[in-house]
């Protein structure tokens, strides 16, 4: 398998440091609002990663954080008139409804930055006894010089980033490019007690911490979204090494913008949807078909006209699989087509193009035209002379490459179940008129189908052969 690296800039191949297993963190949401659909692009993306790395069979330790504390924080809370802890409680609920709608799974741990408070200190002071960070007024600067690699993440140099940076004059950094990890209290702030008196942590100290006290001193994968790699990775990076003198991440992965009009998505643009506005207009297969439809590394806009696209793909592969479903019903046991060696070594043959396009750096985009192509042959060479094994296999098949994806496990059932209800009721109104050809004819109609009739006092009763 191989995976991008953002910071070879290559692809390499994927070798974990316990076979096996694999240790991955994704930068999850800042919880004071509801999450946009540029957000759900990052978060549908790392799920299918992670559902794709277990569908390979290694065993996935996955934590995403939830960042409860920082200035949006602050500021939402305070407009409200509640505390932040408030805010955070309410805002992770909502999260878990928009994923839990999106059908992204929970992940191994969800920690909160407020919980990990008294390690993210030890963290800091530890960064102050090795002579990477400094402390004024209160205050708790990374000192970004004395770590060598400083920029790499994302190929620039020191100087490059001071030449390219607008960085805010502090008089009190020692340098320029110094972030700040630890910032003394503000009136109308939550703080903590520490050494260097009552503050908070800065955003990048929490990853840190929560990677390293979840996962250990190196991971396999760490992502987010391509905003993150300067200066919220780097300065990751730039901390966990720092500490304990060992590689932090071995790769890098990042997901390119979901835009929107082609212009980037912003809370200050106001051009943005939540994931839930769009749940209310698409399935959750409709919109994680939209989003995998494009490489995770290229941009992708978001229109009416590609959900639109996705529905009327995902509605032809879900009229194959309830196809393939009244299939299974109207085919006797005994049928047995000669030719079907062929078609399950074919089936063979799609299930290796996914993977071969998937362990490619997880080309989602690649995988679901191997899955249009799978079912284009199901419907071109199965029908009611196909035999219940292969119409099973070739059912299980597409439910089995949809599930990395996280698509196409919704069953059929309830819409059969519902024609089956409209039928018998036909039949009884065509009863009640003495129709009684019309009420033999939709009988026997449901009899090829498998469904016998029985009709009690209590009204019409039906089961399957
Ligand atoms: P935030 O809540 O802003 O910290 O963002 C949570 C995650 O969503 C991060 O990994 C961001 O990089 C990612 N993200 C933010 N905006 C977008 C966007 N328009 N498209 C894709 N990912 C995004
Ligand atoms: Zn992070």
């Amino acid at each position: 398998m191989k995976i991008y690296n953002t910071m070879s800039r290559k692809k390499e191949e994927f070798k974990p440091i316990n076979p096996g297993e694999v240790k991955m963190y994704a930068c999850g949401p800042t919880v004071y609002n509801f999450f946009h659909i540029g957000n759900a692009r990052t978060f549908i993306i790392f799920d299918t990663i992670r559902r794709y790395l277990e569908y390979r069979g290694y065993k996935v330790n996955f934590v995403q954080n939830f960042t409860d504390i920082d200035d949006k924080m602050i500021k939402r809370a305070n407009e409200e008139g509640i505390t932040v802890k408030e805010l955070g409680d309410r805002f992770i609920k909502e999260y878990y409804k928009d994923a839990d709608g999106l059908n992204i799974e929970r992940a191994t741990t969800n920690p909160r930055a407020t919980e990990f408070m008294d390690n993210i200190i030890k963290f800091v002071s530890d960064l102050i006894d090795k002579g990477y960070a400094y402390e004024v007024e209160g205050d708790v600067y990374f000192s970004t010089k004395k770590f060598k690699d400083y920029g790499k993440l994302s190929g620039q140099n020191i100087e490059d980033l001071q030449a390219g940076a607008r960085i805010s004059v502090d008089e009190r950094k020692k340098d320029p490019m110094d972030f700040a990890i630890w910032k003394s209290e503000k009136p109308g702030e939550p703080s903590w007690k520490s050494p260097w008196g009552k503050g908070r942590p800065g955003w990048h100290i929490e990853c840190s911490c929560m990677v390293h006290d979840l996962l250990g001193e190196t991971i396999d994968i760490h992502g987010g979204g391509m905003d993150l790699i300067f200066p919220h990775h780097q300065n990751e990076i730039a901390q966990s090494e720092a500490r304990t003198g060992k590689k932090f991440v071995n790769y890098w992965m990042h997901a390119a913008y979901l835009n929107i009009d082609n212009k980037k998505m912003s809370k200050s643009l106001n051009n943005f949807f939540t994931a839930r506005e769009v749940l209310e207009m698409y399935s959750k297969d409709v919109i994680r078909f939209f989003m995998l439809s494009a490489h995770y590394r290229n941009q992708l806009n978001f229109s009416k006209d590609l959900l639109e696209s996705a529905k009327s793909s995902v509605e032809r592969i879900y009229n194959t699989i309830g196809n393939l479903e009244s299939l299974l019903l109207e085919i006797k046991d005994n049928n047995n087509s000669k030719d079907e060696k062929d078609f399950e070594v074919k089936l063979q043959s799609y299930r290796d193009k996914y993977v071969e396009k998937m362990d490619d750096d997880f080309n989602t985009a690649d995988a679901i035209s191997v899955i249009f192509d799978l079912v284009k042959d199901i419907n071109l060479n199965l029908n009611n002379n196909s035999s219940k094994k292969i119409v099973n296999d070739a059912l299980e098949l597409i439910r089995e490459l949809g599930s990395p994806l996280g698509i196409l496990q919704d069953s059929t059932k309830g819409s059969l179940e519902e024609k089956i209800e409209k039928l018998i009721e036909d039949r009884q109104k065509a009863r009640k008129e003495k129709n009684w050809a019309l009420a033999d004819q939709i009988r026997d109609e449901l009899n090829s189908r498998g469904i016998i009739l029985e009709d009690t006092p209590k009204g019409v009763r039906w089961h399957l052969k």
